[in-house]
């Protein structure tokens, strides 16, 4: 998809889509982007935010686990705190948007109330709130395994056990943090002001959906939860061409073949539901070998988590049918099981609001993969808004946004904004609301 000027994306789009381009340019392996949890590249990225930030107002600093914060103050002291973030880290050969784009356009929000500020024509100077601009340092997990450490990190749960985690040249998380400059003993000092009442969160869908369906944003609703297991599959390792077809055969990848068919017919009937088998070895396997031992992943994921809970007992069941034909065992375990995150329903309305105030159909939809938002909806009330991506191409460096859903996604900022700065009570409830959390915190 070409980049060409269209009249819909004003140059503050333009600006957005290079800034997220110059980002990408910083990264720990030459040609590519590749980002991990405070690689040194993350340096030179904090260093064109800040500058960036500082220019629109904001004070900035990098707290203990390397997030950047810039806050532009509201109008009095301890005014609300507005959160809008996302993720600085990327995947191996990343592309320019998964998350950086969430930061940029937080950035460009206050400069577009700064700017106008200045002209004073439509927006009201004065905010009854502070906004603050997060950019995580990890959301990924893709150096020490362990994904959400920034995000962790603001809502008080980067534990002394993560903290201890190695990377595969055995250096730990803390260790990464003293390597960076930071000091892991001022943790505390990352954890999310008392006064933040809402989380905002702009990211690329990462999927097809969007562009299917024509339309540059969607507002999502919940994050899917999601099962991640591995199979093994054990049969008996035989000669190829001496043992005869049949019952004297104890095939484990032909048992495990029937069950990855299985798997994938469930899925396809059950409304919502993904599941995956990603990963197939055959252990000790060659071409004139039966296979004797097969290890299988499997990736299940769906808004509700009773649904994908009898998914996961669907599966069991067809492994073991799969297996017990052919006089052969199998056995499971399981690596993660995370439950589906409802986002915080009158946020995400007002956030769908804001997007048909800007003049955009409100898309609801279901996030398939993880964000910070989940993470962050722990403690403060949190929103999530989708822009389309072009040929629904992520984690590869061909990603890419249309400046128009560029455009898009900064008006309905903008009216967000607008709209919490207008309807005080609506920030009331929020403030209550995020204490409730905060308490119920308390009391788990
Ligand atoms: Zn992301």
């Amino acid at each position: 998809m070409s980049e060409s000027r269209s009249d819909a994306a004003s140059p503050r789009a333009y600006q957005i889509i290079a800034r997220c381009r110059e980002l990408a340019l910083y990264s720990e392996v030459a040609g590519e982007t590749t980002r991990t949890f405070l690689a040194p590249s993350t340096h030179s990225v904090h260093a064109l935010l800040s500058g960036w930030m500082k220019a629109a107002g904001m004070q900035v600093r990098v707290d203990a686990a390397g997030n950047l914060r810039g806050v532009l103050a509201g109008e009095w002291p301890n005014a609300p705190r507005i959160l809008i973030g996302s993720h600085l880290d990327t995947v191996a050969q990343a592309g320019a948007f998964d998350g950086i784009l969430g930061v940029v356009l937080g950035v460009a929000l206050v400069e577009e109330l700064t700017a106008r500020s200045h002209t004073a024509t439509t927006f009201d100077p004065k905010l009854p709130f502070t906004i603050e601009v997060i950019g995580f340092s990890d959301e990924e997990g893709v150096r020490f395994g362990k994904p959400f450490l920034g995000s962790l990190a603001l809502i008080g749960e980067l534990d002394a056990a993560t903290l201890l985690l190695t990377d595969r040249n055995g250096v730990s998380v803390a260790d990464a943090i003293r390597d960076f400059g930071l000091d892991p003993a001022e943790l505390p000092a990352a954890i999310v002001d008392k006064s933040a009442c809402a989380y905002l969160e702009f990211h690329i869908e990462q999927g097809p959906v969007l562009e299917s369906e024509g339309l540059s944003l969607g507002v999502v609703d919940t994050i899917a939860g999601q099962t991640r297991m591995q199979f093994i599959f054990t049969g008996q390792a035989n000669h190829a061409g001496t043992t005869p077809m049949g019952a004297q055969r104890r095939d484990a990848l032909a048992a495990a073949a029937q069950w990855i068919v299985a798997v994938e017919q469930y899925a396809t009937e059950c409304a919502g539901l993904v599941a995956t088998v990603g990963k197939v070895e055959t252990l000790g396997g060659a071409s004139n070998v039966i296979a004797g031992n097969v290890v299988a992943t499997l990736d299940v994921r769906h808004a509700l988590d009773k649904v994908r809970r009898s998914a996961i007992a669907h599966f069991i069941n067809a492994a073991q049918t799969a297996a017990t034909a052919r006089g052969m065992t199998v056995t499971h375990s399981t690596s993660l099981d995370q439950t589906a995150v409802d986002l915080d329903s009158d946020l995400t309305a007002l956030l769908a609001d804001a997007a048909t105030r800007a003049g955009h159909a409100a898309h609801w939809m279901i996030s398939g993969a993880g964000h910070d938002a989940m993470i962050v909806a722990r403690r403060v009330p949190s929103a999530m808004l989708f822009l389309r991506t072009a040929a629904g191409l992520s984690h590869h460096p061909d990603e890419n946004v249309l400046p128009v859903d560029v455009e898009a996604a900064l008006a309905t900022g903008l009216e967000f904004l607008q709209i919490l700065r207008d309807d005080k009570a609506m920030l009331k409830r929020f403030i209550a609301l995020t204490s409730q959390l905060k308490q119920e915190d308390n009391h788990a």
